[in-house]
């Protein structure tokens, strides 16, 4: 037996057309799994479902979701369903940040950081649940940070989400064991993404500070997100639930 096989299981990648979520997708792609490409913007969905599909033998396809809006995650659920038989992955990957002072921060920035990051998890986990249900088991991967663990002045919301990812992890991890459901969380470091590439043209020395900060002494690439994606989708974590896994090169251990 392959412990990391994922042959004829149904991936939903949330944010799977870019960044963090296209190097997970990859990898559950190549580990033989078929792939739910979920985001909003339509070209890159194409383009992120030309480049797995040849990756292994899964089918993969796109839709278009705005996770924010629960009518539309419905309306994901049903057609990942419909098209490729059930789900038995869901990967809670897309979020935003909206760099503010807490003083500074409207309302309407906090609802959107929030609504995009953490409730946006629930939701879909929510609907996902009765087909990784109907399935005999699944596994849930929730995208933290390592804001989950760390405060920063510049990312009030964006903290707060993304803590609160773990704890919600913990909350499904402990309602759905009995349905066979392993629900993980991971922490990325600095990984190089458009969201990194952003916040690198903001942030005066954010660059220097990550080379300094992380001991493997590099930013992480987005296929460095590939191994986990494949672990925490395939049985051989079958025993592990409620975790908060970092994947940053050693940073949160570094003082
Ligand atoms: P990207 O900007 O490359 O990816 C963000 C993804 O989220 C895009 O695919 C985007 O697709 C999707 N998305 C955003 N809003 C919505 C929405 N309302 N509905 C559906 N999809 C949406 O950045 P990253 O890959 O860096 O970020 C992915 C995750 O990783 C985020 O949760 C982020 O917080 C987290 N993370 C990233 C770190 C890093 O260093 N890069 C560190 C720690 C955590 P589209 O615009 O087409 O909808």
């Amino acid at each position: 037996m392959n412990l990391f096989d994922l042959s004829g299981k149904v991936a939903i990648v949330t944010g799977g057309n870019g960044g963090i979520g296209l190097g997970m997708a990859r990898g559950m792609a190549r580990a033989g799994a078929s792939i739910a490409v979920a985001a909003r913007n339509a070209v890159k969905n194409a383009a992120a479902v030309a480049e797995l599909d040849p990756l292994g033998a899964g089918r993969c396809i796109a839709v278009e979701v705005d996770i924010t809006d629960s009518a539309s995650i419905s309306s994901m659920v049903e057609a990942v369903v419909r098209q490729l038989g059930g789900i038995n992955i869901l990967v809670n990957n897309a979020g935003t940040n909206i760099r503010q002072r807490p003083e500074a921060l409207a309302e309407a920035d906090w609802h959107t950081v929030i609504n995009t990051n953490l409730s946006s998890a629930f939701l879909c986990s929510k609907a996902c649940y009765p087909s990784l249900q109907a399935a005999g088991g699944g596994k849930v991967m929730n995208n933290g940070s390592m804001l989950s663990i760390f405060g920063s002045p510049w990312g009030p919301a964006y903290a707060a989400s993304k803590g609160g990812m773990v704890q919600l992890t913990k909350s499904l991890a402990t309602a759905w064991a009995a349905d066979n459901i392993q629900v993980n969380c991971f922490l990325p470091g600095w990984i190089d993404t458009e969201l990194t590439q952003r916040a690198r043209q903001d942030v005066d020395g954010l660059h220097d500070h990550v080379l300094k900060r992380t001991p493997a002494e590099r930013w992480g690439h987005i296929d460095d997100f590939q191994g986990i994606a494949v672990f925490l989708a395939s049985a051989a974590s079958d025993f592990v639930t409620g975790a908060a896994i970092p994947i940053d090169g050693g940073f949160s251990v570094n003082i």
